[in-house]
């Protein structure tokens, strides 16, 4: 531990991070109650992306299991630093095809692969290692052209070719919709997420247990459209450094 660390510091850190924890689960837990479906498991997965390693080896002190990253490099840094924990590792950000290869076999779960290209890379790399990658395909349902995901007409020919990859699971589907202040407007892109799951699991006879869909603002919402996974960063951490990673400390 570094000699400027002081012990107040990292005990309100703890605290701040803890009360954000508590509030998010309890949150959660409170739309279950009113949803039909109560018992249903909404795991939360704390994006840490930008986070420094201190913040998540408090988080996980405190309980948390999932942490999603964006940033392939900057992932597999940390991991290296928190390979003591026992972390359930996350890839939430868009994937490049060249750097799928890091991907395969490091984390939990993949959310966002969105080509063929891309699944073909995964699936490969994982067959090398010898593993089965779980993966969930990135839905990009308003068109928006900067932003990662497949459209809703390539959907079903993508899930149907990973379904044939060995060594890829496909798991559900996942969903970053537009940003809107109003939670709200953020609904009809969730519950049209959980019907192209639908969709997709009738037509090709299969189940997906995952919708990964909701962050910080609009989680609850996603909640009552039914998904079973969060992604939660600035409500849990507060907000991301714009640029310093450094673990220097003033
Ligand atoms: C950053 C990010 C999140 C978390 O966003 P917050 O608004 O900070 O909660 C969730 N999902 C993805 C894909 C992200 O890139």
């Amino acid at each position: 531990m570094s000699l400027f660390e002081t012990t107040g510091d990292n005990q309100e850190l703890k605290d701040s991070l803890e009360t954000n924890l508590k509030s998010i689960r309890a949150r959660i837990a409170k739309v279950l109650e009113k949803c039909p479906d109560p018992d249903r498991e909404v795991i939360l997965v704390a994006v840490s992306k930008k986070q420094p390693v201190e913040k998540i080896q408090t988080l996980a002190g405190l309980g948390q299991q999932h942490f999603g990253e964006n940033y392939v490099q900057e992932a597999l840094s940390k991991m290296e630093k928190l390979s003591h924990l026992n972390i359930r590792w996350h890839f939430v950000g868009g994937l490049q095809t060249n750097k799928a290869k890091f991907v395969a076999g490091k984390f939990a779960l993949a959310h966002s692969v969105d080509s063929l290209k891309l699944a073909r890379e995964l699936n490969k790399k994982s067959k090398a290692i010898k593993i089965v990658q779980p993966v969930l395909i990135q839905v990009n349902l308003a068109g928006e052209k900067q932003k990662y995901g497949v459209t809703r007409d390539d959907l079903p020919a993508l899930a149907r070719d990973i379904l044939v990859m060995n060594h890829l699971r496909l798991d559900g589907l996942m969903i970053m919709p537009p940003y809107f202040d109003d939670p709200e407007k953020s609904k009809p892109f969730f519950s049209k997420l959980r019907m192209l799951k639908q969709d997709i699991e009738q037509t090709l006879g299969i189940k997906m247990p995952h919708l990964s869909m909701g962050m910080s603002g609009d989680f609850e919402a996603a909640v009552e459209e039914g998904a079973t996974i969060v992604r939660v960063g600035t409500a849990l951490f507060g907000s991301r450094p714009a640029q310093d990673l450094s673990e220097s400390r003033q």
